[in-house]
């Protein structure tokens, strides 16, 4: 195992082994400045240390524990930044710039989706990170240090967080809070826990503990079904946590907490498009006081399922709107990389031979 990351300690954990090496509380400060604060690119570069305590650093610890190897798209556009780890598999982060009305709010904020595993172990049938299967949860660190990294990278500040990068977030619960303790910390990153969403496929007894938390962080669904019927067909998820006990977590959910949940929703030919399922969408709308966001589906290599019409899609759309319900649909191109978390990453390990190309059909 590598020595850990910087970017893994709690303020608490560096005050106990500063301590341990008789070195003055003050450093502690010092460092998570240094780290969160000036994002130094290397534990040299923290001038203020003594340069024996820095080289006491040095033979403990690395600064950081993602080695960025790559960068698709470019300012203005959304990018995506690839990240090998230190047993050479590769996360990423995809960074949506001003303005792509996410969530229907016209708004400037910059969004980085962030990854919480490598591959995923819950195999929903349209998803690139579901394809290649589930290797292991990221520590905290590589949580964290995905949203450093992003702002190092582009030299700008990210305003929202959105936990729906590779991964489930809620599988990997512990870590997951561990990195949003590190990244809502006044001594970390100090982002709101009202800009942070977390998006899950509908694990259950994580919504509950989630709505029991104290910081407002914010719940999206992948809900992308209706009924259990159609839900079954595409989200093995369901099998143990049907519409039916999903929304009961909802509902409580709604009873802790006054930030409204958004239900994502992919728009998938012939599968999920039925103008009923908006139907009976929009009744769980309402009820749960959600907001709806659709999403056309993006193309996965090795997968045969297409987007919808652009008429098909805006029909949906429509009859949710004229229920009441609120909705937003994302029809312009150039988007498609956001949707497409998971893909990078596997195009990337399977030219390296770390894992075996993806299946045509599944
Ligand atoms: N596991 C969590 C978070 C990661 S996936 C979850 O499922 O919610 C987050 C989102 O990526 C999915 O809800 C879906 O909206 C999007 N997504 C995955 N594959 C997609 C595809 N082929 N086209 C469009 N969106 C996709
Ligand atoms: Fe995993 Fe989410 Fe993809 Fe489903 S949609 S396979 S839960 S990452």
């Amino acid at each position: 195992m590598p020595s850990p990351a910087l970017t893994g300690l709690t303020p608490d954990a560096l005050a106990a082994w500063l301590k341990e090496r008789g070195e003055p509380s003050f450093r502690a400060a010092q460092i998570l400045d240094w780290v969160w604060k000036k994002k130094a690119l290397s534990i040299d570069d923290m001038s203020n240390l003594p340069a024996v305590l820095r080289e006491k650093l040095e033979a403990s610890f690395r600064l950081s524990a993602l080695e960025h190897t790559h960068t698709q798209g470019s300012e203005d556009t959304t990018r995506k930044f690839l990240f090998r780890l230190h047993d050479h598999r590769y996360v990423e982060s995809v960074l949506i710039p001003a303005n792509p009305a996410l969530y229907g709010e016209k708004s400037d904020r910059r969004t980085l989706c962030v990854s919480s595993q490598v591959g995923c172990a819950y195999g929903c049938r349209f998803c690139a990170s579901g394809l290649a299967g589930f290797t292991r949860n990221l520590e905290p660190s590589e949580i964290a240090g995905q949203v450093l990294a992003a702002e190092q990278l582009s030299g700008e500040r990210v305003d929202n967080l959105v936990f729906m990068g590779m991964g489930e977030p809620f599988a990997n619960f512990d870590n997951l809070m561990a990195a949003i303790e590190l990244i809502t910390g006044e001594k970390g990153l100090h982002l709101g826990a009202r800009h942070l969403t977390i998006s899950t496929s509908g694990l259950v007894p994580q919504i509950q503990q989630l709505a029991e938390h104290p910081q407002q962080i914010r719940l999206a669904i992948s809900l992308h079904g209706a009924t259990d019927e159609v839900r079954d067909q595409i989200m093995p998820v369901n099998r143990k946590w049907n519409t039916a006990k999903l929304f009961e977590a909802l509902d409580y959910w709604n009873s802790r907490k006054k930030q409204h949940l958004t239900l994502e929703y992919i728009l998938i030919e012939g599968v999920n498009d039925m103008l009923e399922q908006a139907r009976i969408l929009a009744g769980h709308a309402r009820s749960l006081k959600a907001k709806v966001n659709l999403i056309p589906y993006n193309t996965v290599d090795g997968l045969d399922w297409k987007r919808p019409s652009e008429d098909q899609c805006r029909a949906f759309r429509d009859i949710l709107k004229n229920a009441g319900v609120s909705a937003t649909l994302r029809l312009e191109k150039g988007h498609d990389i956001d949707a497409a978390c998971g893909q990078l990453r596997l195009k990337q390990e399977t030219e390296e031979g770390i894992i075996a190309p993806a299946p045509s059909k599944r």
